[in-house]
Order: structure tokens, then sequence, then C-alpha cells
């Protein structure tokens, strides 16, 4: 009999509790140990009291994971938390990365509001039509490879959302992307700055590609740039499904 526990990698949502699907509570309350980078497990830890909580910092990703497969082969039901989603810059993959193919331990992942539908909730309805996320972070990837991204995105006149847009030793990433995109969009295309979508120092302004510097942007922002077709409307950034029709009501 298999006696070793459960993984469970958790998007526990951008922050709240009511911002948390009941599913991913549930795994939460059957896990023996929740584990996660500090920031995440403070979201969460009030909910949880009788259940063991384990932080690690920040960078210390594969370590986590080696951790929880560890712990799960001793029999503990494990929940390995992300922010948002796990499956999005999370958690998730290196998880699945780090187990081993003879590892008879299982794996479930269970979804979660990621910040950029936290942030285009907040903001109105700016991702009704195609969009992209970048991640202008590169630790992890070539920022050649990023930029050609950047790139195609805005010559497909897609809607751009993007993840770790600036931090204190990466500040000059942001400021290319907007070069790109105005080589593409149209100044004046609208865009949204979301700071701690869901948590209590929520913040967000509606600005446009022009200006959008002008804003407070950190690594707890997400940046959603419009398309063509994306208008202003009641102080809220809408993007139309329809090209041809304008609908007022
Ligand atoms: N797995 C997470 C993303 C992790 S990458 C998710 O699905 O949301 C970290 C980046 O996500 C941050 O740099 C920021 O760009 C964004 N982010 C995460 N939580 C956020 C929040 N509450 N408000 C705004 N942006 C957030």
């Amino acid at each position: 009999m298999n006696k070793n526990g459960k993984i469970y990698v958790v998007g526990i949502g951008p922050g709240k509790k009511a911002d948390m699907t009941f599913k991913a509570y549930e795994a939460m309350e059957k896990s023996d140990i929740i584990v996660g980078y500090k920031t995440y497990t403070d979201l969460i830890e009030e909910y949880f009291p009788n259940t063991e909580i384990k932080s690690s910092s920040m960078m210390k990703e594969v370590d986590r994971c080696i951790e929880v497969l560890e712990l799960a082969k001793s029999g503990k039901n494990v929940a390995l938390i992300s922010s948002g989603d796990a499956g999005v810059y999370g958690m998730a993959g290196i998880m699945y990365e780090v187990i081993g193919e003879n590892d008879d331990v299982e794996i479930e992942v269970i979804a979660g509001v990621t910040a950029t539908n936290a942030a285009a909730a907040i903001v109105g309805a700016p991702i009704m039509h195609d969009y992209v996320t970048i991640s202008l972070s590169n630790l992890l990837t070539d920022w050649e490879l990023i930029k050609k991204r950047l790139e195609l995105a805005a010559q497909g006149d897609f809607i751009v959302s993007l993840y770790n847009p600036k931090s204190k030793g990466r500040t000059t990433q942001i400021v290319e992307a907007q070069e790109i995109m105005l080589k593409h969009k149209p100044k004046d295309t609208p865009v949204a700055i979301v700071r701690n979508a869901g948590r209590e120092t929520e913040e967000h302004e509606i600005t446009t590609l022009e200006k959008m510097l002008d804003s407070e942007i950190n690594m707890l922002t997400i940046v959603l740039i419009g398309n063509s077709n994306t208008f202003v409307k009641k102080g809220k950034m809408v993007t139309p499904r329809g090209y041809d029709k304008k609908y007022e009501y």
C-alpha cells in the first residue's frame, strides 16, 4: 500500500480569503503542513491556526520542492502554495520538474485567480480580447527573448499584461518595454497600473502608454496595456470584443 502523502500545489489567489477558491481552501485544510514563501504563508496562516506552516525564502524554489517531496514521502499531505495561480510563474512547474519518474507521490495542482484576472476586474474589462502575459524578469529568461516577445505581442495588437515589471535591482526593463510598445501602439493607448491587487493596500491608476512610467511600478504591480480598441469609460478600462460597433447604454 502506498503510505506516501499527497502534494497539493495550491494557487491561493491574489491575497484575501474571498479571492481564494473553495478547492484551494479545502486542500490547505486537509494538509498536514503548508509550505511556501513567507509573504504568502503570512497571507493565509490566520485561516489555518492548527496547521503546521513552514516558510522559506525567495529564490529557494527548487529546495522547497525537494523538501515538499520528502515530506510527502514521509506520509504527510503537503500544500505547496503560490500566490495567484501556481501554474502562472508559480511553483507547479518546478514541482513536476523535481519529482522523479519513479516517485510514488501524487501531485494535484489547484487553480487560483492569477494577478492578471484580479487586476483586470479591478480596472473594468480590459482583457476581453486576445491577451498575452509577459514576465519582465530576466533572472531565468534571456532579456533578448523577452524583448522579442514584447515586440511580437505589440505588433500582433495583443492586450499585454506585464508580470514582474520592476524591482529594486531591475529598473530598466519596464522602460525598454514601454519603448517597444510605443513602436507599434498609439501613445494614448490606455494602460492600467494595479498595485497589491486584492490586498489591504490595493491601489490602481488608469493612464496611457506615453505616461505610464509616471505611476509607481514595483514588484507587486501588474501593468495592463490595451489593444487598439481599448477605451476608458466611467473611469474603467474596457476592450470591446466587436470591432465595428460601439455600444452605448
Ligand atoms: N503566480 C502569481 C504570479 C507570480 S510572479 C500569479 O498567478 O499571480 C509575481 C508577479 O505577479 C509580481 O511581480 C506582480 O507582477 C504579480 N502579482 C502577484 N500578486 C499581485 C498582486 N496582488 N497585485 C499585483 N500584482 C501581483
